[in-house]
């Protein structure tokens, strides 16, 4: 069987769902093969476990300091060293910022074809075919990289992590770094203040808020905490500082796709669906039954969001009691 290399998201070996997520889909693929670049073996000791729950048969350790102190480039130089010993038959990777410059510098380095953003990848037609939402979510596009390896980014919630139990063993492997590389050092690195909430790309159930919250996200949040989600919030709700930039979905925000979408005062623009329209559940509550939100969910509520938020709230928080 094919090896399929995973690039390890983590925080310090603390495994990222999105891991399990690829892994999941790696499988489908062929042998998953973790890439974990860390500062240690610490890092990748900690790492192992959950690597081992989602089934990589085996995991390639990059400890390079040059990997962790400057930015990118040299991720992608050492996955190109690794992938000409590997000879993968694809490689995937987190669609997030970094995980998006790095595909794509990869697939410069191994001249091969790079699919960003895919919301699903199944083998098919003898290779990986994925699913893109594409032209602000207006079409649907499935795809095939016909030269060179795959290069795939996958988006947060694109498959629903599977257990298989495998026990990988570690492979430490040393890469070389040019100073071509070496061009952006990090100088500081400072985690972001934890808000307790998930991360709102990553996050299985996002409830947004919009115009229509008055500038209360009061019954946003809680409704988000009886559920634990992630909090979003439309561009309306951000331009007038109701909510900080960093949670906007859309077009110029955050392009999300969670198992449950909650919009709450939002109208369903095109800028704003773009940004969430590949969500596998969309519920809104809107006092207008003609807003354009209602053409595109699966439940709709027509009312106040300031009284139906609360009431839905008690009613979680009483079920889950
Ligand atoms: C280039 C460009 C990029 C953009 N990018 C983005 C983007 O990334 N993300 C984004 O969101 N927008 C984006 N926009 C803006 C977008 O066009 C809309 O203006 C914006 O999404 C509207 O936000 P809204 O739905 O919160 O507000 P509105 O359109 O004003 O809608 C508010 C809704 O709340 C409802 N409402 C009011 N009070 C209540 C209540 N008490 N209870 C329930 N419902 C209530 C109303 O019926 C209405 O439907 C972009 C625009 C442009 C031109």
């Amino acid at each position: 069987m094919s090896n399929v290399l995973v690039l390890v998201d983590h925080t310090a070996g603390a495994v990222r769902k999105t891991t399990a997520e690829l892994l999941t889909i790696a499988r489908r693929l062929g042998e998953p093969v973790a890439v974990f670049v860390g500062e240690g073996v610490t890092d990748v000791q900690a790492a192992l476990p959950a690597l081992g729950q989602y089934g990589a048969t085996k995991v390639i350790a990059l400890s390079n300091p040059e990997l962790t102190q400057f930015l990118v480039a040299p991720k992608a130089e050492a996955l190109a060293q690794v992938a000409a010993k590997i000879e993968p038959s694809a490689i995937l990777i987190s669609s997030n910022a970094e995980g998006k410059e790095i595909a794509a510098r990869l697939a410069v380095k191994l001249d091969s074809g790079l699919i960003t953003d895919a919301v699903d990848v199944v083998a098919a037609d003898g290779g990986a075919v994925t699913t893109q939402s594409v032209f602000a979510g207006n079409f649907t596009v499935r795809a095939k990289v016909t030269h060179g390896t795959p290069i795939i980014t996958v988006k947060p919630n694109a498959a629903t992590p599977e257990a298989a139990e495998t026990s990988p063993e570690v492979e430490e492997f040393d890469v070389t770094i040019s100073d071509a590389a070496k061009t952006a050092r990090i100088v500081e690195s400072k985690p972001r203040e934890a808000t307790g909430r998930p991360e709102l790309t990553e996050a299985a159930i996002i409830v947004s808020g919009g115009r229509g919250t008055g500038g209360d996200f009061g019954p946003i949040e809680a409704f988000a905490d009886s559920l634990g989600a992630a909090v979003g919030a439309s561009r309306a709700a951000v331009d007038s500082g109701w909510y900080p930039h960093a949670y906007q979905v859309g077009q110029t925000g955050k392009t999300v796709s969670p198992q449950l979408y909650v919009a709450a005062g939002i109208s369903g623009a095109i800028q704003h669906r773009a940004g969430m329209q590949t969500s596998k559940t969309i519920v809104a509550v809107n006092k207008d039954p003609e807003a354009p939100i209602f053409e595109l969910v699966d439940f709709g509520v027509v009312g106040d969001l300031h009284k139906v938020l609360p009431t839905a709230t008690e009613e979680v928080t009483k079920r889950k009691s």
